[in-house]
């Protein structure tokens, strides 16, 4: 059975007459394909001794020899869907034995009393796998999705090599180390980029862009030294902002052809981001050094996971995601390294406390001995004031900019505070507090809302409940939200529709849709600019918070115009996907077990100082608050 020792252990479990024909790797897990109709209907018994014994997943799939026909099974499976499910779509993966059954209302499918999904495989033997069909209908996923089944073959090969890598052998030697370099977002908001390094892997967490950066400074340190594509193991996403994701297509276009792990949220946003920042990059004068084909590269290497599921990623390290509170999908890197031998926390970006949308960040772990915290508020003056008062403020500002006559424009950064802004917005509608008025999405935050309704399982519990309840309405898919699509909608909406809400990328008016809406509406005082998230050092975004009033406005490299802001300009501090300094320190005191060492990164240089003083001196561990280009060893 193949070069690799753990398939003797698992023959070894085998009864005679099991029939296996194939076995391969998907990433870390295994796959065993049989001919015996019975060990595949009734392998959960045989299953679970095998995995007792060799703590890896195993699954037994059926060799295709003894699959329905493509035709009959598909007349079959729609036969036995409720017309309550909605069925969207039917996909078989046939060389994984596999068929992915997409449906609105997969709640029907799965949960149905009369097993549809036993009477599917003891039928057709086919795997059956239910995803949910968004309930905003999303090109981008249906995008993603057929570049994955188009390309079953190149994925199967992909995730095969994945598992070579893991399962080759690999012993611990005395000199064993672990050490992180930081190649982007050390003392600053932006590129993030971290390359952890031990004798047996690279793995870089996080590959992102600084996107208020000059060409210059925009991307990651790849010419550090210790950097080299050619050894790239694996990279790891936190979460779909381009601070984080911003860079990864580049690795690809420079020759890396490995895996990017993140949940699926991640890979569906970061897709539309990325490709969105090409789209804004023709039209204004920040270009990306990376095309489409790049993007389309990141999509077909990627593999997705769930939070809280265990899995290797090279012979020395295992990984788990787990929420992180910022944005759908966001997630918390931790890695276990050198099979004990060294435990790291990476935040990524993180938010500790209950939001509309998500559940806290996950705080308690079975080991952590390094953290690497963000410190985007990380100083002591960001205290946040209560959630319930800025939510209030932002009502106020609306209404009183709506009475007066004005538009309100709110930029974002596509995915978190637009969402929760919008949940705001229907909840303060719904209970009557506010009047209602026309909330407009500009075009790709309407698609990346659309992804929130594909991943409801991401949400917090309250929200979950509302959507799989299937009877409820989604507050995400409410006929208050419109979309604005075209450049034709843009310019009707700041010509002929009155008082409004329009939600708008980019969030620190670095380009794209934001920027046009401004120059369309600041010279008129009735109208206002509400900034709820984080404005870069060189931002237009920043320069507005510091009360510039003349705006020099370039496109296409050339200044153009001249801006004269008149219109008012409100920050409010609190609606964010970050942690204030008390949540942080909240975190830290609130871990368990208590880490030994803090790394302070993606924050300005002041606040990542303050905070990892802080640490220290509350909690007397060592803190360190490592320059880009400097590597820190942590074990
Ligand atoms: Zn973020």
């Amino acid at each position: 059975m193949g070069k690799f020792p753990i398939f003797d252990k698992i023959e070894e479990e085998l009864p005679d007459d099991a029939g296996i024909v194939d076995t391969c790797f998907e990433g870390a897990n295994i796959i065993l394909y049989t001919k015996n109709e019975k060990l595949f209907l009734h392998s959960q018994d045989l299953i679970k001794s095998i995995v007792d014994k060799i703590k890896k997943r195993v699954e037994i799939r059926p060799d295709q020899s003894i699959l329905m026909p493509v035709s009959e099974a598909e007349i079959f499976i729609k036969s036995k869907i409720p017309a309550e499910a909605e069925l969207f779509d039917i996909w078989f993966d046939e060389k994984r034995s596999i068929v992915i059954i997409e449906a609105k209302k997969p709640g029907y499918i799965i949960n149905s009393q009369r097993g549809i999904l036993k009477e599917i495989r003891e039928k057709t033997y086919w795997v059956p796998k239910v995803i949910r069909a968004p309930g905003i209908k999303s090109d981008v996923i249906r995008t993603i999705r057929n570049t994955l089944y188009k390309n079953s073959e190149y994925r199967r090969k992909l995730l095969n090599s994945i598992g070579e890598k893991i399962y080759s052998p690999w012993e611990r030697k005395p000199n064993y180390w672990v050490r992180l370099s930081f190649l982007g977002g050390g003392r600053q908001v932006g590129r993030s980029c971290i390359l952890l390094q031990t004798p047996e892997s690279n793995i870089l967490l996080d590959c992102g862009m600084n996107v208020a950066g000059t060409s210059d400074f925009m991307y990651p340190h790849f010419e550090a030294p210790e950097f080299n594509i050619n050894d790239i193991d694996a990279v790891i996403l936190s979460h779909s902002h381009l601070d984080h994701c911003g860079a990864i297509p580049l690795l690809f276009k420079y020759g890396y052809s490995g895996p990017v792990y993140c949940t699926k949220p991640s890979r569906d946003v970061s897709t539309l981001i990325l490709l969105d920042a090409i789209d804004i990059s023709f039209k204004d004068n920040f270009k990306t050094a990376f095309s489409n084909n790049d993007v389309k590269e990141m999509i077909k290497n990627t593999i997705c996971l769930d939070y809280d599921v265990v899995t290797d990623i090279t012979p020395d390290v295992r990984m788990t995601l787990h929420n992180s509170g910022h944005i759908l999908g966001s997630a918390m890197v931790h890695l276990n390294i050198g099979n004990g031998f060294h435990n790291v926390l990476y935040t990524g970006d993180m938010k500790f406390a209950k939001t509309k949308l998500l559940n806290p960040a996950v705080s308690k772990f079975q080991r952590v001995e390094t953290v690497v915290i963000e410190s985007t508020y990380g100083a002591s003056e960001d205290i946040f004031p209560e959630k319930k008062d800025v939510e209030q403020e932002l009502l106020d500002s609306i209404i009183k900019t709506i009475e007066r006559g004005g538009k309100v424009i709110i930029p974002v950064l596509g995915t978190g505070r637009a969402q929760e802004i919008l949940l705001i917005l229907d909840d303060a509608i719904k209970k009557k507090k506010i009047p209602e008025f026309p909330i407009f999405l500009d075009g790709m935050l309407w698609n990346i809302t659309a992804v929130y309704t594909a991943y409801p399982s991401f949400l917090n519990k309250t929200l979950r409940d509302k959507i799989f309840k299937e009877e409820e309405e989604d507050p995400f898919t409410s006929s208050k939200f419109k979309r604005v699509g075209s450049q034709q909608e843009r310019m009707k909406l700041v010509e002929e529709e009155g008082p409004c809400v329009i939600l708008a990328t980019s969030g620190m008016l670095t380009g794209g849709p934001s920027v046009f809406y401004l120059e369309k509406l600041c010279d008129n005082p009735k109208n206002s600019l509400i900034f709820v998230s984080y404005q870069a050092e060189g931002s237009l975004g920043r320069k507005l918070q510091r009360g510039e009033t003349q705006i020099l406005i370039s496109s296409n490299g050339v200044k153009t115009e001249n801006m004269k802001i008149n219109l008012e300009v409100i920050t409010l501090y609190g609606i964010t996907g970050h942690s204030g300094r008390n949540e942080l320190m909240d975190f830290i005191q609130k871990m368990k077990p208590m880490p030994r060492r803090v790394i302070i990164n993606h924050g300005e240089a002041s606040k990542c100082l303050d905070l990892a003083s802080a640490i220290h001196k509350t909690f007397r561990i060592e803190t360190i608050a490592p320059k880009n280009l400097d590597a820190v060893r942590i074990r």
